[in-house]
């Protein structure tokens, strides 16, 4: 997906900040910014790759690598006695695999990476259009993405008018 990561982010991380109220903030910073995370890679893609690998073949777009460093993390927050804190690695590690799931829809996702090759590829969106770009912006998928702006601008909108009423704090 283009422009659904961000939005699809604030809606997961959404309810989780309802409930942890004190950790609202923290919770939507790492929920947005975990729903964009993989796509740095895009960084390496365009200026030290040249291209030459699909950008959807690195690491940081493998279920498993998140796994694994969402494990590292919430041991050494435990370790530390941060529990509290255990809710941010949970919804970053939702988030970047909501970001994965979204991806799995029109690109190729190795979702049992190192284990085995397997590339989940719900869409196969056809080359019809140049440039590129086109053939994302005109297929059905897209609308998809702009309903996820629309459900979530909405309840943003809503969430910033509406007073605290219900944060107490007793967390
Ligand atoms: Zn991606």
């Amino acid at each position: 997906m283009f422009i659904a990561h961000l939005p699809a982010g604030y809606l997961l991380s959404r309810p989780f900040a309802r409930r942890n109220p004190l950790q609202a903030r923290a919770i939507f910073s790492t929920g947005l910014l975990c729903s964009v995370l993989p796509d740095f890679d895009l960084v390496y893609f365009y200026l030290i790759d040249q291209r030459r690998t699909p950008h959807h073949d690195y690491w940081v777009h493998t279920p498993i690598f998140w796994l694994v460093a969402a494990a590292a993390i919430a041991f050494l927050l435990i370790a530390a006695g941060r529990r509290n804190q255990l809710v941010l690695v949970a919804v970053g590690l939702l988030s970047v695999l909501l970001h994965l799931v979204m991806d799995s829809i029109a690109a190729d996702i190795r979702w049992f990476f190192p284990f085995a090759d397997l590339r989940v590829n719900l869409v196969h969106v056809q080359a019809v259009y140049k440039p590129w770009y086109l053939n994302f912006l005109l297929h059905w998928t897209f609308a998809l993405e702009l309903m996820i702006w629309l459900v979530a601008g909405y309840l943003g909108v809503r969430d910033f008018r509406k007073p605290r009423a219900t944060g107490t704090g007793a967390a």
